[in-house]
Order: C-alpha cells, then sequence, then structure tokens
C-alpha cells in the first residue's frame, strides 16, 4: 500500500464507477478507483449488453437518447472493440389491442428525441425475417441496439489509466470516513485512503455503505437471469423485446443468440453469488421461441445471473446523499444501466467538477423518495 491521498476516490469498478473513473480523469481530477474484485464481476460482467433507449422512464429518456449520442463514437474515443452494433430495437406485439396503446407511447418517447416508428404485416416480416408468425406489430427504435458489457467496462478503466486513474482491482473499501459532516477517505483491506469526494458506484452493495453512513437507500438487489445458445447462423440484427412476455432477445456477432428478460435467479448477497433457477431457463426459452421460432432449433450454451440494484421506482439514485458533503452515488440502475454508462460517466464528472450536469438529473436524484410512501410489496422485499 503506497497511496494515501486522491481526490476523487470511486467504489465498484463497474461499467458505471469506470465510465466516472474515464470522464473525470480526462478532465484532469486525480482519481482513484477501487474494486473489490476483477474488472469487471458484477452486473456489468453479466449484463445482456443491450444499448436501448426505447420503453425508458420518461425521467430517465434524455440520458438515454444523449447517451446514444455517444455511443455512435464511443469504439474511436476509446480505442477499443466493443462489439457495438446499432442496428435497432423491436418491442413487438402478439396483441391486436396492443397496437392502438403503442401510438401514444411511441409518441411521448419522440417528444423526447426518441426516433420510433410502427411496423407492421411484411414491412416487420423484412424486418425480422423469422420472427413468430402470429406477431401482429412492433414499435422499431433504429438508433437501438447492443455492445459487449466486459469489453466496456474494460474500455472505459483501461482509458481512464491512459488519463492517469488510477485504478485497483483486488481492493475492498471497507468503510468511508468523514468528519464535521464531509467526506474525509475510505478505509479499505489494503490500508487508508484520504479524499475529498466518495463516489458510491457500487451496485447492491452500494445499500449495504450508504447504510453505514446512516442513509437508507429504497433499492433491493435482484438476480436477472441470462441463457446464451450455441452459435448459429446469422438472421437477427435488431434486439427484440415482446410485450406481455418477459424477454430481450439479440443475436451477437459471434453467432449465439442471447435472451434475457428479467426472468429471476436467486442472490446471495454476502457470498457475493446469484444461482440460475431452472423455472426461470424453461420461461425463458418457451417466450423466446414463440416469439422468434428459430430458436426451436438452438441448444443452451450457458446459463448466468446477475446482481443488480432496483430501486422502488425503478429508475437509479444520481447524485449527492443527505447529511455528507462529499459523498455522490450512481446506483439502482434496475437492470437497465449498460446503454446509460457513457452518459452517466459523463453527468457525473460534471456535477462534480462544474457542479451543474449538462443534463438535468434532479428529478432521479434522492430527494424524489422524501415523503414517498413504499408499496407493501417492497416493504416486504426489504425485509428480507
Ligand atoms: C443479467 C443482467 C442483464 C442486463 N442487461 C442489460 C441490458 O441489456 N441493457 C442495459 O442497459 N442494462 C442491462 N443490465 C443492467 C446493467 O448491466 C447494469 O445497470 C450496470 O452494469 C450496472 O453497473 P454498475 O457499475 O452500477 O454495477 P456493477 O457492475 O455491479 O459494479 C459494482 C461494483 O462494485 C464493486 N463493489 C461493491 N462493493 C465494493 C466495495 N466495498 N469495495 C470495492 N468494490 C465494491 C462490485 O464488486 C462491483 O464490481 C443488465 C443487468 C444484469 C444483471
Amino acid at each position: 500500500m503506497t497511496q494515501t491521498r486522491t481526490e476523487v476516490a470511486i467504489i465498484g469498478g463497474g461499467v458505471m464507477g469506470s465510465s466516472i473513473a474515464y470522464h473525470l480523469a480526462r478532465r484532469g481530477v486525480e482519481v482513484t478507483l477501487l474494486e473489490r474484485g476483477d474488472i469487471p464481476c458484477a452486473a456489468s460482467a453479466a449484463s445482456a449488453g443491450g444499448v436501448r433507449q426505447q420503453g425508458r422512464d420518461l425521467r430517465e429518456l434524455p440520458l438515454a437518447v444523449a447517451s446514444i449520442a455517444r455511443w455512435e463514437h464511443l469504439e474511436e474515443e476509446l480505442g477499443a472493440d466493443i462489439h457495438y452494433r446499432r442496428e435497432g430495437h423491436v418491442t413487438v406485439t402478439e396483441n391486436p389491442d396492443d397496437v392502438a396503446d403503442f401510438l401514444p407511447w411511441m409518441e411521448n418517447q419522440r417528444q423526447l428525441g426518441l426516433e420510433i416508428d410502427l411496423v407492421e404485416g411484411d414491412d416487420l416480416r423484412e424486418l425480422i425475417p423469422g420472427i413468430g408468425p402470429q406477431v401482429r406489430a412492433g414499435a422499431y427504435s433504429p438508433s437501438d441496439g447492443h455492445a459487449n458489457p466486459i469489453l466496456t467496462t474494460q474500455a472505459f478503466a483501461e482509458a481512464a489509466k491512459r488519463f492517469g486513474a488510477n485504478i485497483r482491482s483486488h481492493t475492498s473499501v471497507t468503510a468511508i470516513e468523514h468528519e464535521g459532516g464531509n467526506v474525509t477517505g475510505v478505509v479499505t483491506d489494503d490500508g487508508q485512503i484520504a479524499c475529498d469526494m466518495v463516489v458510491l458506484a457500487a451496485g447492491a452493495w452500494s445499500m449495504e455503505l450508504a447504510a453505514s453512513l446512516g442513509v437508507t437507500l429504497p433499492a433491493v438487489a435482484r438476480a436477472p437471469q441470462m441463457i446464451a445458445t450455441t452459435p448459429m447462423p446469422a438472421l437477427l440484427h435488431q434486439v427484440v423485446g415482446a410485450r406481455g412476455r418477459m424477454l430481450s432477445l439479440k443475436q451477437v456477432p459471434s453467432g449465439n443468440y442471447v435472451i434475457g428478460g428479467g426472468w429471476p435467479g436467486t442472490v446471495h448477497l454476502d457470498r457475493r453469488i446469484a444461482l440460475p433457477w431452472y423455472g426461470s431457463v424453461r420461461g425463458s426459452m418457451t417466450d423466446s421461441s414463440a416469439i422468434f421460432p428459430e430458436l426451436l432449433k438452438a441448444r443452451v450454451e450457458r446459463v448466468w445471473v446477475g446482481i443488480e440494484a432496483q430501486t422502488v421506482d425503478e429508475v437509479p439514485i444520481l447524485g449527492p446523499l443527505p447529511g455528507i458533503s462529499g459523498l455522490t452515488v450512481a446506483t439502482g440502475f434496475s437492470g437497465h444501466g449498460f446503454a446509460l454508462s457513457p452518459i452517466i460517466g459523463q453527468v457525473m464528472s460534471e456535477l462534480i467538477i462544474d457542479s451543474k450536469p449538462s443534463i438535468e438529473i434532479s428529478q432521479l436524484g434522492f430527494a424524489r423518495f422524501e415523503g414517498m410512501e413504499m408499496p407493501e410489496e417492497w416493504r416486504e422485499l426489504r425485509a428480507g
């Protein structure tokens, strides 16, 4: 242990911590990224890698739209192949009654800058050859896509390092220190580091670190499950979701279909593991092959589960936490943070350096929970 001081200490080397480290370092801030495992090892290693604006909460959509503008040039900017493909996202429906619902739903998103159109009949089948015959229509956003989350996280961390960030994997933060209401440092299993500011980007473990400072983050750990099939001939270009089914389906450059959509595994947060659940594998294969029958020919190659913090309103918590000056948080991405990672790094760095992000994020701040009545079901979840 040699280092004893830094300007900003970031807890968590997932895609968010790594992106924040990169954006701070490139503007000359002295930054130390502390990750207790490999970079990445938790949600960002398990992620399906969807880079989607469509279907987002309207409080989050402006960030998603701005993020897509960054994705377009991210490989060049980071100097890395992160397998980014921009071939669209289609949310399909099998129910003719849904088609009318799509129109105002799409219009709300269009108002916030998303290019999105209805595709039906032959146009839909031309767009997605192999889509199930019962599928009636789809909402198509051509600028959505997907990328490789492991390569992206590593590319952010490597680029941060090139700008002088101190990247310390296999270093666990055991406490956040403060004095007189101000953050003063972090304690790690490799010694103490004094700092002016701490960014809490510890994913599903952010809640326990915040709790140690007396702050209750209204989030729980969830474990979405993923399936990859063996490689098959290239057929599907878009990411496909479906109304009324738990589905997120894509075919990655290696030919494997990657299937998710929120099917749950089981979480063991203290041991930092999550295990697949057979019922979810079966459910996920049933839903995906109903929408895309080609999958009836597929064999499952791998099943995995990742642990992610999900907030009560399923959008992230960004910005300062109450009570302690110098402590800021970026967590609770609720299963859809990967696509936001370039813009989260940007706005968090602007918040820290300029005190004001270039895109409004106050609607995603901790203050929104003040006075919020937690649903009964949620209270039970938190009680464990
Ligand atoms: C299965 C799955 C599929 C997903 N699919 C998509 C998708 O298609 N599109 C999309 O946009 N999003 C998706 N997401 C969500 C997205 O992957 C996450 O929102 C994003 O990866 C969160 O990044 P993070 O950095 O906040 O968290 P993480 O990647 O979990 O990183 C937090 C890090 O903090 C570290 N840490 C915790 N405590 C400490 C400590 N005390 N000291 C040091 N380090 C600590 C952990 O080891 C961990 O590496 C998916 C998530 C999952 C789980």
